[in-house]
C-alpha cells in the first residue's frame, strides 16, 4: 500500500504499520503517528477536521481513546490510511503536510498512563533455562507451568519510556556461602526481553472475558525492557515471587502499534502438551512473525565509537502462552483489566545459545562471558552500559517496525 509521504514506504514505518505515540516538542505533549521519518500530530488534523475523536486532542496520554475500542481504532487507522495513501486529495495532502513533525525534532513520551502492570513468564524456553540454572539437579518446570499461565503483578508507576537512565538498585543480597544477607548495590543487573500488551476497553469486576475475544480487548503491543537484579530477586523470591529485584524499572518502546498492523504476521500457535483447560483453548491463532535484537554497547564503546554489539537474535512465534491465554487466566478469577494496563509476556528466549533473552541465560549466570568487540567481556551489566532492544515483524518492504527501547546504566 504506497503513500505519498517520502521514504515512507519500505522504512518500517510505512502506511501499514502506522503506531500511535505520545510525542513532545514545546513543552507540549500530545498524540501523534509515526510515518517514515515523520509523525503526523493528531491534534492538528482533529483542529483541521480531518479526524473526528476528539479523545486524542492534545491528549498527554492514549487510554481514553484506548478506552473507546476497536471501533474507534480501525476508523482512526482507516482515516489514516486514506490520508496518508496516495489516493488522498490535495486539499487533505496539505492539511497532512501542515501537521508534520520531524522524528528528529520529537522527544517520545510514555505512550499511555500505566494502571496496572502484570508481567508474565510465557517463554518455556526461558523458564526451563532459569530452573536449570537457579534450581540445578531438579525439573526445570514447576508442575504447573504447561497449565497456568503464570505471572506476577509489578509496578506500574515505575514503567518508563525508551530512553530513561536506569539507576542501579541496591537491595538485600545473601552469597550462598554467606551467614546473612547484606545490603548494597545490584551486582548481577541483568535485562529481559520481552514484547507487551496494551489494554483496550476492558471488563466490569467479576466478568472475566474469553480467550478468543481479543480483539475486543487488546490494542496492540510495544517492546519492553524487565530489568532484574539477580541476586536482590534470589534472595527475596522464596516463598512469594518477583518485588523489588524487578519493581526499581521497567522500560518500554513508545510507539504503540496496533494488532491490525500485525495481523500479516500472524503464524499458527505453538501446539502445547497436555492440552489446556477448556477456558485456555483458542480457535484463532495469535503467534507472531517478529524478529528481536539485542545489542550492547558500553561506555568504551562509546567513547571508541563502536557501534552497539548484537548480543542475542530471537523471534516472538515460540512462546508458550500467547496473549489471548494471559487475557483469558488473567481475567479468569474475575479480577479487572483497564485500559492502558500493561501485560508482559515474559522472557523471550529461543532453544539454541545466542538466542536467550536475558544476561542469565546468554552468560549462563557468569560461566561463559559474553565477548565484546572492544575486547571487553560482559556477564551482567556494569555502570554506563546502554542496552537497546529492536524488533520488527517480516522483513520485506511491507514489514512493521517497532523501533527500539533503549536504557543506559548509571550507577
Ligand atoms: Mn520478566
Amino acid at each position: 500500500m504506497p503513500s505519498w509521504i517520502d521514504g515512507s514506504d519500505g522504512s518500517g514505518f510505512g502506511i501499514e504499520n502506522l503506531p500511535l505515540g505520545i510525542f513532545e516538542t514545546d513543552d507540549a505533549p500530545r498524540p501523534g503517528v509515526a510515518i517514515g521519518a515523520s509523525i503526523v500530530d493528531l491534534s492538528t488534523l482533529i483542529r483541521e477536521r480531518l479526524i473526528d475523536d476528539e479523545t486524542l486532542l492534545d491528549a498527554r496520554s492514549l487510554n481514553a481513546f484506548l478506552g473507546h475500542g476497536p471501533g474507534a481504532w480501525r476508523s482512526l487507522r482507516a482515516t489514516l490510511q486514506r490520508l496518508l495513501g496516495d489516493t488522498a486529495t490535495q486539499d487533505e495532502r496539505e492539511a497532512v503536510m501542515r501537521a508534520l513533525v520531524s522524528r528528529s525534532a520529537a522527544v517520545m513520551m510514555m505512550p499511555i498512563e500505566v494502571g496496572d502492570y502484570v508481567d508474565f513468564y510465557s517463554g518455556i524456553e526461558h523458564a526451563t533455562n532459569a530452573g536449570k540454572i537457579l534450581r540445578p539437579g531438579t525439573e526445570p518446570l514447576q508442575p504447573n507451568y504447561r497449565y497456568v499461565p503464570i505471572g506476577y503483578h509489578g509496578r506500574a508507576s515505575s514503567v518508563v519510556v525508551s530512553g530513561t537512565s536506569i539507576r542501579r538498585p541496591h537491595g538485600q543480597r545473601k552469597a550462598p556461602d554467606a551467614p546473612a544477607p547484606d545490603f548494597g548495590p545490584t551486582e548481577l543487573l541483568d535485562i529481559e526481553l520481552e514484547m507487551a500488551w496494551v489494554a483496550g476497553p476492558g471488563n466490569k469486576l467479576g466478568e472475566s472475558i474469553p480467550a478468543d475475544a481479543v480483539r475486543d480487548h487488546v490494542y496492540g503491543y510495544v517492546l519492553l525492557n524487565d530489568w532484574s537484579a539477580r541476586d536482590i530477586q534470589a534472595w527475596e523470591y522464596v516463598p512469594l515471587g518477583p518485588f523489588l529485584g524487578k519493581s526499581f524499572a521497567t522500560s518500554i518502546s513508545p510507539w504503540l502499534v496496533s494488532l491490525d498492523a500485525l495481523e500479516p504476521f500472524r503464524v499458527p500457535n505453538r501446539v502445547l502438551d497436555p492440552e489446556p483447560l477448556p477456558h485456555l483453548r483458542v480457535r484463532e491463532n495469535y503467534a507472531y512473525d517478529i524478529a528481536f535484537e539485542v545489542l550492547l554497547q558500553t561506555e568504551r564503546m562509546r567513547a571508541q565509537n563502536i557501534a552497539p554489539a548484537v548480543i542475542s537474535r530471537t523471534n516472538f512465534r515460540e512462546m508458550y502462552w500467547n496473549v489471548a491465554q494471559q487475557l483469558a487466566h488473567m481475567t479468569s478469577n474475575g479480577s479487572r483489566v483497564r485500559a492502558g494496563d500493561l501485560f508482559g509476556t515474559g522472557t523471550i528466549s529461543g532453544s539454541e545459545p545466542g538466542t536467550y533473552g536475558s544476561l542469565l541465560e546468554l552468560s549462563w549466570r557468569g560461566a561463559h562471558p559474553i565477548a565484546l568487540p572492544s575486547g571487553e567481556t560482559r556477564t551482567f551489566l556494569e555502570d554506563g552500559d546502554t542496552i537497546v532492544l529492536h524488533g520488527c515483524a517480516g522483513s520485506g518492504p511491507a514489514r512493521v517496525d517497532f523501533g527500539e527501547v533503549r536504557g543506559t546504566i548509571i550507577a
